[in-house]
Order: structure tokens, then C-alpha cells, then sequence
């Protein structure tokens, strides 16, 4: 079995963007959908644009693994995981074809709509195990399918610390102290940045602040 019951009192709340970050999409199916494997999801989107619905999202899917988001551990328990088909950085990364941003924008509405999901709460996989995890990566364009997750009112006058900002992206506390550098490329991933190091250039720290306030 590759997946598990949700806790009554867990409710979902996040959605989990992933990429497949494997040679092909049969590859990618057999393993998201083998109960002898070790991990699930609940959608998969081909190049193509189809979707795959492979666990009822009433179902915990085991996608997220290590993570933890705001005050949040554990994502799996309050999330639905959709990957989309891509080679990843393993195999030979690639933009999302125009049909994946098409299927994911209807089928994120769809669950917006039956979770009450919130766009603030719509989340990429790098940002919640950011030491871990590279997907979907600096490719995917949220922009593309209307999401729009963070819209802080930002305060006169005040200086926001480096760090206060990576707590208001929704970084956990714990891997904001750990794992700074790491935060810090799943931010540049998020603005689509196409060299991801852990600099923290002036325009860089520009376009954190109007990712965050904007
Ligand atoms: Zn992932």
C-alpha cells in the first residue's frame, strides 16, 4: 500500500506542486501508482495535458515526505500532491508544455473550489522541504495559471530583516535557522530565476520584497 487514511481532524488545505523528475511518463505512472512503492499522488499531468487521477484526495497520498511549512509539519496529512511531467534536473529539465499549464489551471480551480484552498496556501514542493527538494523548480510559471499567493500589506517605513521575510514566504522557523542558503534558492526558484544560488543580491532583495508585497 502506497498511501494511508487521513486523520479526522486533518483537513486539507495545501496543495503540493510537484514535477515527476523522471526519464518518462510510463516511468512516472507505474511508480506514482505501484502499491509497492513508497509513494502516491493524486494527480499526475502529462506533457500532453492529461490527467491522471490516480488517489481520491480523500485518500493521504505520500508525496510530500520530510516537510514542513508555516507551523505546519507533515504536508502530506493536509494536502493534495499533483505532479506534472517533466525530466527534472536529474534528467534533462525542460519548460511545462502549454497543455500542463492549461489541465493544471482547470484542475486547481476544481479543488479550489471543493476545499476551499486558498491561492496563499497553494505551495511548491521546494518550499516546504527546501533542503531537499529542487521541484517543480524554476520553470514553472505560477503566473501562468492565476495564482496569486502572496499579497502582504507592506509597512511604512519599516525595514524588514532577511529572515522575517523568508517567515512571511511561509518558510518553517526551524529551516529558516537551519537551512537558510536552501530557503533562500526556493525563493530564486519562485521568481523563476534561471541561475539558482544562495546570493542575496540588491535585485534580488528587490524582487523578494515585490514578490511579498506586490
Ligand atoms: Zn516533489
Amino acid at each position: 500500500m502506497n498511501y494511508s487514511f487521513r486523520k479526522k481532524n486533518k483537513i486539507v488545505k495545501y496543495i503540493v506542486i510537484h514535477y515527476t523528475g523522471m526519464k518518462n511518463l510510463k516511468l512516472a505512472y507505474e511508480k506514482l501508482s505501484s502499491a509497492n512503492s513508497n509513494v502516491s499522488v493524486h494527480y499526475l499531468i502529462s506533457r500532453k495535458g492529461k490527467i491522471f487521477n490516480l488517489l481520491c484526495p480523500k485518500y493521504k497520498a505520500w508525496h510530500a515526505g520530510k516537510s514542513k511549512w508555516k507551523n505546519d509539519s507533515n504536508i502530506n496529512n493536509l494536502s493534495i500532491g499533483i505532479e506534472l511531467e517533466n525530466k527534472g534536473h536529474d534528467f534533462g529539465y525542460t519548460s511545462f508544455s502549454k497543455q500542463q499549464y492549461i489541465s493544471i489551471k482547470k484542475l486547481i480551480i476544481f479543488l479550489k473550489y471543493n476545499f476551499y484552498i486558498l491561492d496563499k496556501n497553494i505551495v511548491n514542493h521546494s518550499d516546504i522541504s527546501p533542503n531537499r527538494k529542487k521541484d517543480p523548480g524554476e520553470k514553472f510559471l505560477i503566473n501562468k495559471i492565476g495564482i496569486k499567493r502572496f499579497n502582504y500589506k507592506k509597512q511604512i517605513n519599516k525595514k524588514y530583516k532577511y529572515k522575517e521575510m523568508l517567515k512571511l514566504y511561509g518558510f518553517h522557523e526551524e529551516y529558516i535557522r537551519d537551512y537558510e542558503n536552501s530557503c533562500t534558492k526556493a525563493v530564486k526558484r519562485s521568481l523563476n530565476y534561471r541561475k539558482i544560488c544562495s546570493t542575496k543580491s540588491k535585485k534580488f532583495l528587490n524582487d523578494f520584497s515585490d514578490l511579498l508585497f506586490s
